[in-house]
């Protein structure tokens, strides 16, 4: 099923000091944790995009998926929301509000030396946020982490409870729109693609080539 929904669980630390923390922490938690110590890396918290249980557990379509509350369990750190989200995060997860940090948009979280900002977008969910990320190891200056933000090809869901096409419009026509052309996509699913960089995704998408907020209503509904 992980496969079928094509999620990305991310890692971003930095090697100097041997922390990082996991964007999305969901479906194989012992996975994830494994993945960070072979690497020689120490989980010291997470960083969620959103409470959909495909990004931080809880049951979906009958299923339930490991998460955020394994995680913080395993590793006694403390999980970065959106202060819109907290609270669909605690019910989704089972996660305590003392589990939580919340956040407002421009919130920056450190990861040994590296600095994480954090982008609210709403759109998708009232308390979707991306991350963005400076400096890092595959010769990029920036990255984006942007769950189910913004993908490749196309744009978060807005027909789900939550939802809000004309907050999702203002999310990719005004509040990433400033964001540098080099700076690298990383969506939270691999939808039309692993990453790009936004200057291209802002050329190919073609959520990205509607200019008019009631044309964009009537394509994505909600
Ligand atoms: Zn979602
Ligand atoms: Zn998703």
């Amino acid at each position: 099923m992980a496969a079928g929904m094509q999620n990305f669980v991310y890692l971003v630390g930095d090697r100097d000091t041997g922390e990082c923390m996991v964007v999305d922490p969901a479906w194989d938690i012992a996975g994830i944790v494994e993945a960070a110590q072979r690497d020689d890396m120490r989980i010291t918290g997470a960083l969620v995009t959103h409470y959909h249980p495909d990004h931080v557990g809880g049951s979906m379509f009958g299923f339930d998926i490991e998460g955020l509350a394994d995680l913080v369990g395993r590793c006694s750190c403390k999980a970065h929301v959106h202060q819109a989200e907290a609270e669909g995060v605690r019910a989704v997860t089972g996660v305590s509000k003392s589990d939580l940090v919340e956040h407002v948009s421009g919130d920056k979280v450190k990861v040994g030396g590296i600095e994480i900002e954090l982008l609210h977008t709403p759109g998708h969910t009232p308390g979707s946020q991306c991350f963005r990320v400076a400096g890092l190891t595959h010769g990029e200056e920036e990255a984006l982490l942007a769950g189910d933000t913004l993908f490749l090809q196309g744009c978060g869901r807005v027909d789900l409870p939550g939802g809000n096409a004309e907050e999702m419009f203002r999310t990719l026509t005004q509040r990433l729109a400033d964001l540098p052309g080099d700076t690298l996509l990383l969506p939270g699913h691999a939808y039309g693609g692993e990453r790009a960089p936004l200057a291209q995704v802002r050329q190919k998408n073609p959520t990205l080539q509607i200019t008019n907020l009631q044309q964009f209503v009537k394509r994505m509904g909600g």
